[in-house]
């Protein structure tokens, strides 16, 4: 998961580094941003958060931006790293962003790349070299080679591009005015930026804007069968945006409702507060508390200075860091059933720890209620969880992660519900159920089940494919 921005037609770079903001929840590693100033592409780059990008005070006509979440490649920690690591890329004449996450390159080119966006980039170049500059034939070679998914958007010779692939996994939309084209992950930058939402790029498709909105489509794929990425809906995207003409809220609240009602047919005791854990649950929250007549209480509030407790590599500092996540609102809680809701349990680190919080002030029973189905398998397509040691559901049944998390009753989404909400059927359900949409991630997991995962290695930075 990362955030891209590509936008044609002048417009101040300082406001595009606020477009990028509205990107940050997808990637909060690295932003980088690359204008045209006259034949010259510039870049500025920063670690963290994309308010920290230093631009001058001017517009460009080109502008692409990059909110950068590592599932390629490290974390970045330099400056070194960040011009190895965080796009927009530059290669000959294409430039390009990209969200995604590309599992053959090793298979597809002899040349190592350190991540996969600038693969992309020379790759893309690559085949406009050898296709006397068609941009569409290029992008026809680079689909038969990679595996994967990814949303790009660059330019070429002052032309803006925007490619989902075939399957269609992230999120790809864009919208024109008379003054500007605006490509980007989430619909809230559209807005922002003055134009309204046109549609997504269809998956497999090549869009091709010149100036004044000129537009050309090529279909370059045709895959009668689409896997978009259901954990958009449950976690990665802000409930504000629309993808395939669903309002993320909408998901999400349909999801609380449908949780709601799997918890009635338990008949527990009733909660006397449902309690969002902040912030992707509360639509959900709120569907529940609507819907089994109880008040919702947010007695779990967020620390919003802390940083990322999800991408740190050891257990000791992941849990240090979840304990310092969450501050509670004392008073509320002894005594009281409590009903938390949160989108997924991966580990299984923040749950836990929740639940003996809340023991610890005195509730009296707490119950854990999850959006998303168990996530059994690692995903290969662009969420960092590459492997099964990252997932509880992988070696534990239900039961066995309520004992774990020592909750008086965990209730998760069922796969049925979970597609009825989202309300599109091509979804990628492959870390839920295992089945993989791509020939490479299937070799790929195969071959892990074969002969198992190694320490600190990303299942799919390995090749089995031969
Ligand atoms: P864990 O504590 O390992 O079970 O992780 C679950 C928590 O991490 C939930 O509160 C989620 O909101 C959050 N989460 C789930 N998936 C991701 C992800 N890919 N990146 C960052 N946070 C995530």
């Amino acid at each position: 998961m990362c955030g891209v921005i590509g936008i044609l037609g002048s417009y101040p770079l300082r406001m595009s580094r606020e477009l990028l903001l509205l990107l940050a929840h997808r990637g909060q590693d690295a932003a980088g941003l690359l204008w045209i100033e006259g034949d010259r592409a510039i870049d500025g780059k920063s670690i963290g958060s994309p308010s920290l990008i230093r631009l001058p005070d001017t517009s460009s006509n080109q502008i692409l931006g990059s909110t950068r979440y590592p599932t390629s490649g490290k974390r970045v920690a330099s400056e070194e790293d960040l011009n190895t690591f965080v796009g927009p890329f530059k290669v000959n004449a294409i430039t390009l962003t990209h969200n995604g996450n590309i599992t053959n390159m090793a298979s597809v080119s002899e040349k190592q790349f350190d991540c996969d966006g600038e693969f992309l980039a020379e790759r893309l170049s690559f085949h406009l070299e050898n296709n006397s500059g068609d941009l569409p034939e290029a992008f026809r070679k680079l689909e038969a080679e990679v595996d994967g998914s990814y949303s790009l958007a660059g330019f070429y010779n002052g032309l803006l591009f925007a490619y989902r692939d075939s399957h269609g996994f992230k999120p790809l939309v864009f919208g024109r005015s008379s003054e500007r084209t605006i490509v980007a992950s989430e619909s809230t930058v559209l807005d922002m930026g003055g134009v309204p939402l046109e549609r997504d790029v269809y998956p497999g498709e090549l869009l091709v804007f010149g100036n004044g909105g000129k537009m050309e489509s090529y279909s370059i794929s045709q895959n009668a069968n689409h896997s978009h990425c259901f954990f958009e809906y449950v976690y990665f995207a802000h409930p504000a945006a629309t993808i395939e003409n669903q309002l993320v809220y909408d998901v999400r609240f349909r999801l609380g409702r449908a949780l709601a009602q799997t918890f009635k047919k338990l008949h527990l005791d009733k909660p006397d507060y449902v309690v969002p854990v902040p912030d992707t649950s509360r639509p959900a929250a709120q569907a529940m508390a609507e819907t089994l007549d109880v008040p919702i209480r947010e007695i779990i509030l967020k620390n919003r200075y802390l940083g990322r407790t999800f991408i740190v590599r050891t257990q000791e500092e992941r849990d240090a860091m979840a304990r310092s996540k969450y501050i509670y609102l004392d008073g509320k809680i002894r005594g009281k059933n409590i009903l938390v809701v949160d989108d997924s349990i991966v580990r299984g680190t923040t749950a836990k720890m929740i639940v003996a919080d809340l023991r610890k002030r005195g509730a009296a029973k707490v119950y854990f209620a999850v959006t998303c189905p168990p996530q059994a398998h690692p995903c290969y397509y662009g969420i960092d969880i590459s492997t099964d040691r990252e997932l509880i559901a992988s070696t534990s049944s239900v039961n066995s992660i309520a004992e774990y998390i020592e909750t008086d009753a965990l209730i998760y989404q069922e796969e049925h519900t979970l597609e009825n909400s989202i309300g599109i059927k091509d979804l990628c359900l492959a870390c839920l159920d295992g089945d993989y949409p791509t020939e490479h991630a299937r070799s790929i997991r195969k071959g892990i089940q074969q002969q198992g995962s190694k320490p600190n290695e990303r299942d799919y930075e390995r090749d089995f494919s031969q």
